[in-house]
């Protein structure tokens, strides 16, 4: 299919993202300043007091204006794709558009006090430090949270190192097992691994959720704790959850809840509530913080009463007149500098604030219609649901990562592929609650158009970014780290 004579359903909308991309794409190769222009600058500094052959009377210098400056690097920010220039529909992951009200909160000039400081200076912070642990545990169904961790990943790794203290605490040290999904996230498996247990996969049923056999069979007096994500990475709600925990605990392991998909979940359900005994919170992809690229997040764990005494040093508590930081009794130790990545956790605590109750209800409603109405408008096989958040496609018999290079061409970012490995060619779609009906409806668009590409098509898109396909094997093996790299062969 040529990209011109597509089926007929052009909107203006899709014709401007469409043309965007191809202006980036077409002919529009963005010089280094030094190829634009190289100009010989003559320095006149005699009264300069290094040694005569240690400086020099002539530079070579891009000679531009100012406009020519301001319009090479406006054009490279218009090469590279992000949130604010598109939906980033990358399942698991929640790309949302975070409001930009939380980056003038994080930037308030009060906000940036030491560290160091002693608590009784910094009352402020420690209050909305105490008041952001009170919110977690409350949307979580926990009792007591740490913010510490500064990832998700990180947060797994505190909430698996506090239940084998507890464990360890209990006598309990031989449980030596953590179960997994098999469709968790890469994260859980290097988390048990690295925390010293073994792995012990769990395989789903027909219906894409725990096999309450498989997990009958798996769990035993060795099993540390059952780390599980609901709704899971398929998008679909753990209804045995329940049932799920009584037989997790009927051995006296620990119940894990890895928080990435709380998004579907907010003011309506909680996972304290369904039984579980540890979580963490991804606050960058459930409340704000814009994190393309790796940038900073924060993870924070919330526990039940039970397992408090072994978190993270120090905690933030209220004290007589005042908060005051505190060690819990048989802390696990200090994971993160001081109370974690601070400014991450201001944006968390003034975007909660500012939703409140209801604007979360309306966070979670929209995440699972948006996923939901996108999942109904594309031509894909999509062989689970009804689905919360986010849904996972079949790409069939094309390959997803070619698929994925296609969409790229109407402008969009596409789904995250090939995992769930449970789907065949994978596409795992998490629109985000911030999206509205036209660009959903943009996305089915570019997931139709990518459907109905021929095989040639897409073995070669991108054809409109300004990068076409990247031979990602060569660019990790052999990385070009400087110009002067490409100079020299
Ligand atoms: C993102 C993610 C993680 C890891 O969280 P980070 O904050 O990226 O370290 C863990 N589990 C799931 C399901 C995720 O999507």
């Amino acid at each position: 299919m040529s990209d011109n004579a597509s089926n007929g359903e052009k909107s203006r909308v899709e014709d401007a993202y469409y043309d965007q991309a191809r202006y980036v794409r077409n002919g529009h190769y963005e010089p280094l300043l030094s190829e634009k222009d190289q100009t010989q600058v003559t320095i006149h500094d005699d009264d300069s007091p290094l040694p005569g052959h240690l400086t020099r009377d002539t530079l070579e210098l891009p000679g531009l204006s100012e406009p020519e400056l301001a319009r090479h690097y406006t054009r490279l920010s218009q090469m590279i794709y992000g949130i604010d220039t598109g939906p980033y529909p990358l399942g698991s992951c929640t790309m949302k558009y975070n409001p930009k009200f939380t980056e003038d909160v994080a930037a308030l000039e009060s906000g940036a006090v030491h560290p160091g400081r002693s608590p009784e200076t910094i009352q402020g912070t420690l209050e909305l430090l105490y008041r952001l642990q009170g919110y977690l545990a409350q949307i979580g169904g926990m009792d007591a949270v740490t913010l510490q961790p500064p990832a998700g990943a990180a947060g797994e790794f505190v909430g698996i190192r506090v239940a084998n203290a507890y464990h360890e605490h209990n006598d309990e040290g031989h449980r030596d097992e953590v179960i997994i999904p098999e469709s968790a996230h890469g994260t859980n498996f290097a988390t048990a691994a690295l925390g010293g247990y073994n792995v012990v996969s769990l395989p789903s049923n027909d219906e894409g959720r725990v096999d309450l056999e498989a997990l009958e069979a798996a769990l035993s007096e060795q099993t540390a704790a059952l780390m599980l994500t609901n709704p899971n990475t398929l998008g679909l709600f753990e209804r045995d959850i329940t049932e799920i925990a009584e037989m997790v605990h009927d051995v006296g392991g620990l119940l894990y809840y890895d928080g990435a998909n709380l998004n579907a979940l907010l003011g309506r359900a909680r996972p304290g509530d369904m039984g579980f005994d540890v979580m963490h919170y991804n606050v960058h992809k459930t409340f704000a913080t814009p994190h393309g690229g790796g940038g900073p997040g924060a993870g924070p764990v919330g526990v039940v009463d039970e397992l408090a005494p072994f978190l993270p040093a120090p905690r933030v508590r209220e004290a007589e007149d005042g908060y005051e930081l505190f060690d819990p009794e048989q802390t696990i130790g200090h994971v993160h500098g001081y109370q974690g990545n601070w400014l991450v956790l201001i944006k968390a605590f003034a975007y909660i604030a500012r939703l409140g109750d209801e604007g979360l209800l309306d966070a979670s409603a929209k995440a699972v219609l948006n996923a939901n109405y996108l999942a109904s408008q594309i031509d894909y096989d999509v062989p689970y649901g009804p689905f919360h958040h986010e849904f996972v496609a079949s790409a069939g018999e094309q390959d997803a990562a070619d698929v994925a290079k296609r969409m790229l061409d109407f402008g969009v970012h596409p789904p995250t592929t090939k995992w769930p490995e449970i789907v065949s060619e994978a596409l795992m779609t998490e629109p985000t609650e911030v999206e509205s009906k036209e660009t959903l409806d943009l996305l089915a668009s570019a997931f139709r158009r990518a459907s109905a590409s021929d095989a040639e098509t897409l073995e070669t898109a991108p054809n409109r970014t300004a990068a076409g396909r990247i031979d990602q094997t060569s660019a990790a093996r052999n990385p070009r780290l400087s110009w002067h790299a490409l100079e020299d062969e």
